[in-house]
């Protein structure tokens, strides 16, 4: 490809409207365009990168003896209906109206799609096990969508949904697949950890995310650093305390008392009103859920967690409730609620670290006013007591007792144990060796082509531009000619060009009338990863220059030899 030929506008000053480096040099590569939020254009450098990510996953499902297809994007209300998913997905799902007012969605993601697709298709455990894949644009109407490709509204997605006709069948389709993405991260260049994740409301199944390690990530991993335990900080489970529900002795429980705490609302102004530590106070957060109110209650110097709180419940659907609706429940506004003396029809449940308080500080349902030396028992009953609390490097690993570390991550893909939830709900059954009719058993692996993209750029680049993985680079090798008015050079370098494009690389030629300078900064911006100079050298000494964009080495070498020394660092 010639550079002057190539619709590729880099941008010299860092777009203002992108928060992390990837977004921020994807633009600046001429990359991508936005069109309107969360979605974008992808551009011929771009595509590019895309496309190679989306080669590799092929490859890589194609040897995991997964089958390609392509499922319709426009999807009919009725199948979601039928998994109950048209309700209970939100306003993640653009909903729309085909003429004559029929509703669809625009795909989320496809279990309802291939499950009735397989549901007409598959009659007999000989057909099992199948495992179908499609890469495709994906479309969630994102709360926030940012970061460019990270997450968008209008996005890549490699999907695959397999089918089988017992559990041990999944088991090992599932590590199949599990092995597959270590492979292809590893190809990507990405340097990722599969970690243990939430499998939310189907739940009882196993699901692992693969988080790509970089301080931008949206997501939180705990890690051990002992043993290789590694899970999503909204699973991570926090070993409950030996002290709990412990009964305090009368004598030495203090005099429960209301103080005045005006205008006091956030922890660390009780506190240092106060003059207490954090861990003295439970924190009462009100979570409206389709069971009810529910109070939860946590220790002041620890999180709730969101994800925890659901799965202990055994709702769907739970969310932090409004000023209005706390001050209705509660009779007092946020930052003055507390269990003790709490309207009858709130649930009220705990935190395990709770449970071991004495002589605590607890809102006093009363604006402006907080209740200290309260005590369990005498007064107020102890809750029920679960692990609600987001693990924390002050605990223990859950599997060795270890350090925990915290990470941020980006997670690039998701395979997950869906078992027979969608199968039943569909009616996907098939008759197994004894004739008789079962559900089939479901698998679900994701991989963000985009994110996968933007993720490897958050790894690999520096003050100058991306530093592209060899597999995923738009281009493996930038030939720049010093002058092109200078016979020698262009000739010297157009033949270099031939030679590599015939030895089948992807070469861009930058035979742009621009400085040396400007030519340098676009390479260093757009992340080739060999650039080879043809310029003085190759009158003086017929030489040219190779330069890793990686890690900076620099190769002089006769023009004659350059095309192999090339070859050899793009392998
Ligand atoms: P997240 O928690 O980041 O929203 P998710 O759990 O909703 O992700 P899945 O439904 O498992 O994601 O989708 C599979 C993969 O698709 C994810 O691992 C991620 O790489 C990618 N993905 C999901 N949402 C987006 C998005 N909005 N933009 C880009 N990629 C996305
Ligand atoms: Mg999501």
């Amino acid at each position: 490809m010639r550079y002057s030929k190539l619709f590729l506008p880099t941008l010299k000053e860092m777009p203002a409207e992108a928060e992390v480096i990837s977004h921020k040099l994807m633009l600046r590569a001429g990359m991508i365009r936005k069109l309107a939020s969360g979605i974008y254009s992808y551009l011929p450098m771009g595509l590019r990168a895309l496309r190679r990510v989306e080669a590799i996953v092929r490859e890589e499902m194609n040897r995991a003896g997964a089958q390609e297809v392509l499922l319709p994007m426009v999807q009919p209300a009725e199948l979601w209906r039928e998994t109950g998913r048209w309700n209970k997905y939100g306003r993640e799902l653009l909903r729309l109206e085909d003429r004559h007012d029929r509703d669809f969605c625009l795909g989320p993601t496809h279990e309802e799609v291939i499950t009735d697709l397989v549901r007409k298709e598959i009659r007999s455990y000989r057909d099992l096990p199948i495992n179908l894949y499609q890469i495709q644009a994906k479309f969630r109407d994102e709360r926030r969508p940012r970061f460019g490709l990270m997450r968008g509204r209008e996005f890549v997605m490699k999907d695959a949904y397999s089918f089988d006709a017992d559990e041990d069948g999944l088991h090992d389709t599932y590590q199949a697949m599990y092995k597959a993405y270590c492979r292809i991260f590893e190809r990507c260049g990405l340097e990722f950890r599969p970690v243990e994740a939430d499998t939310g409301s189907i739940g009882g199944h196993a699901s692992h995310e693969f988080m790509v390690l970089a301080d931008t990530g949206e997501d939180t991993v705990a890690c051990c650093t002992r043993c290789d335990y590694a899970a999503n900080v909204e699973l991570a489970p926090v070993t409950p305390d030996r002290h709990e529900g412990q009964p305090v002795k009368a004598e030495s429980m203090e005099k429960l008392r209301e103080v005045a705490t005006p205008g006091r609302r956030r922890i660390d102004e009780v506190t240092a009103f106060l003059d207490v530590g954090p861990e003295r106070l439970i924190k009462t957060l009100i979570f409206v859920t389709e069971d009810g109110p529910v109070a939860a209650l946590v220790r002041g110097d620890h999180d709730l967690n969101e994800v925890k709180l659901k799965r202990a419940l055994g709702v769907e659907e739970s969310r932090l409730a409004d000023e209005k609706t706390v001050m209705d429940l509660t009779g007092a506004p946020v930052g003055f609620v507390g269990p003790v003396g709490l309207a009858g029809n709130i649930r009220v449940v705990g935190d395990y670290a709770v449970g071991s308080l004495s002589n605590f500080i607890v809102g006093a349902n009363r604006k402006d006013a907080h209740l200290v030396g309260a005590n369990w028992g005498r007064d107020l009953p102890l809750p029920e007591l679960y692990d609600l609390r987001t693990i924390t490097p002050a605990d223990p690993c859950p599997r060795c007792g270890g350090p925990i570390e915290l990470k941020k991550g980006i997670e690039v893909g998701h395979v997950f144990k869906l078992g027979t939830s969608y199968s039943q709900a569909m009616g996907a059954t098939f008759l197994d060796a004894r004739g008789r009719e079962r559900p089939l058993v479901m698998g679900c692996y994701g991989i963000g082509i985009g994110r996968t993209v933007a993720a490897a750029i958050e790894q690999n680049h520096d003050e100058h531009g991306i530093r592209f993985p060899m597999p995923i680079a738009p281009f493996q090798v930038i030939i720049t000619i010093i002058n092109i008015k200078d016979g020698e050079m262009v000739s010297a370098a157009e033949n270099l060009y031939r030679v590599l494009e015939d030895r089948g690389l992807d070469v861009l030629i930058d035979d742009r009338k621009e400085r040396a300078g400007v030519k340098f900064k676009d390479a260093d911006l757009i992340g080739i990863p060999i650039r080879v100079t043809v310029g003085k050298k190759i009158k003086e000494s017929g030489e040219v220059e190779i330069k890793s964009r990686t890690d900076g080495t620099v190769f002089i070498v006769p023009s004659d030899q350059a095309s192999d020394k090339i070859k050899e660092l793009c392998s």
